[in-house]
């Protein structure tokens, strides 16, 4: 039994993340969210691209004004009203002021912007009543961002701000990762579709929609394979489909030492390697990790996870050793292993055994002090074999080997999964 911690990084190593001509294509902006950046970004347009005025207001001439005040105002006179995105006509002379809006572009001759509160207008003239800094109110052109330089790195994955750096640059085609294709494939005689009347001692295949889930919203196309009784030649069978279009495959089930668990057998006859065969974690003790050559050498190997049957089972293991998997192996830079974070347990939780214990319920700010997070824990049995209380979990407290028990009100680590 492998700890999870030596189980999370071994799987790490095996992963070269994507990388190359191949595993890059163009998407249009409006389509790039979620994506990961395969190339880096260097922007053509400073940002700003214009001096332009930061407030509306009026537009000076710093050695004009550096004396005003309310009592004694200085009186500029206007030249024109600068509307945002159009270009001033003419500069500012010494005694004059153009009327400027937020983001018009400063006209020549002027340095500073005056704000609207800090003025009165009179007739054609403009008083000031208040000096400003010198270069007040001025946003400079490549103040924030100058063309040339760096602006976005491999690896990043682009949400609401980063499309929005992308568009202002105006990236329109962006240079992203492909998605992962990870193949799902519940194994077990017992196993029926959801749509199936169950005959005596059937279970319905609830993990191949859970793993769907569970891939998708980690950014991969899931590639359904549906169910394969416990036959080795129908196993072997779904696996070499499996081998020939995805870059993960997971199954569920055929793990444990049962007559019927096949699976590391047949991956041995395919050729795979076995890497981990279990691990010390409750639920999911049972956890095939193995991998298949790439067809391409420089690539990462085809990684298999062969993940325990039982509901809870699969996705405490999906989240603890398959999405760090698949965050790196999508090119993503940095946050490939879980967050862990303290929070008070609301409940006892009993642990023992030679396990790690991960339980599963909810992490919600502490009401009366935000920066403190509670657990609570999901009512109802946390047996391995029960999903229903899986719904609406948010995290799994982790009950580290020796800890016999945590009492309510005591500090725990606690996994973010969603
Ligand atoms: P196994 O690891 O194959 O021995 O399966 C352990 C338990 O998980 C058994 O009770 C199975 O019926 C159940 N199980 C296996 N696969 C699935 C599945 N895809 N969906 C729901 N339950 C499953
Ligand atoms: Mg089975």
């Amino acid at each position: 039994m492998v700890p999870a911690a030596e189980a999370e990084a071994l799987i790490l190593s095996l992963i070269t993340p994507l990388d190359g001509s191949d595993a890059l294509e163009a998407v249009a902006l409006g389509a790039a969210a979620g994506r990961i950046l395969a190339q880096p970004v260097t922007g053509a347009l400073d940002m700003p691209h214009w001096d332009n005025s930061a407030m509306d207001g009026y537009a000076v001439r710093y050695a004009d004004v550096a004396q005003a005040s309310a009592d004694h105002p200085v009186a500029l006179t206007l030249t024109e009203t600068i509307p945002a995105g159009k270009p001033p006509t003419q500069p500012v002379a010494p005694g004059q002021a153009a009327r400027i809006l937020t983001g018009s572009m400063m006209p020549t001759g002027a340095d500073t912007v005056v704000m609207q509160e800090n003025t009165q207008l009179q007739d054609n003239r403009v008083l000031i009543l208040d000096a400003p800094q010198p270069g007040q109110f001025v946003r400079h052109r490549g103040s924030f961002y100058q063309a040339g330089q760096p602006l976005m790195a491999v690896g990043t994955r682009l949400g609401g701000p980063e499309l929005a750096v992308l568009a202002a640059a105006q990236c329109v085609n962006v240079p992203v990762f492909r998605r992962l294709r990870v193949a799902i494939l519940s194994t077990g005689d017992e196993l029926v579709n959801p749509e199936t009347p169950l005959q005596a001692g059937q279970i319905v295949d609830s993990n191949q929609y859970a793993l769907a889930a569970l891939v998708q919203a980690a950014g991969a196309e899931a590639i359904p394979l549906g169910i394969v009784p416990d036959q080795p030649k129908a196993l072997a069978a779904a696996i070499q489909s499996a081998l020939a279009q995805a870059d993960v495959i997971l199954s569920s089930g055929g793990v444990s030492v049962g007559d019927f668990d096949y699976v590391d057998r047949i991956l041995a006859d395919l050729g795979a390697t076995l890497r981990i065969r279990s691990v010390a974690v409750r639920p999911g003790k049972p956890l095939t990790v193995a991998t298949f050559p790439s067809v391409n050498a420089q690539h990462s190997p085809i990684l298999y996870f062969g993940l325990p049957g039982n509901p809870a089972s699969a996705l405490v293991s999906f989240w603890r050793f398959v999405e760090p998997a698949l965050r790196k192996l999508s090119g993503l830079r940095e946050g490939w292993s879980p967050q862990f974070v303290e929070a008070v347990t609301q409940h006892p939780l009993k642990g023992g055994g030679p396990r790690e214990i991960y339980l599963w319920g909810r992490l919600s700010p502490n009401s009366a002090n935000p920066s403190r997070y509670d657990f609570a824990l999901a009512g109802g049995s946390h047996s391995s074999g029960n999903l229903v209380n899986l719904a609406g979990a948010n995290a799994l407290v982790v009950i580290p080997v020796g800890t016999e028990l945590l009492p309510a009100g005591e500090v725990v680590r606690v996994m973010i999964v969603r």
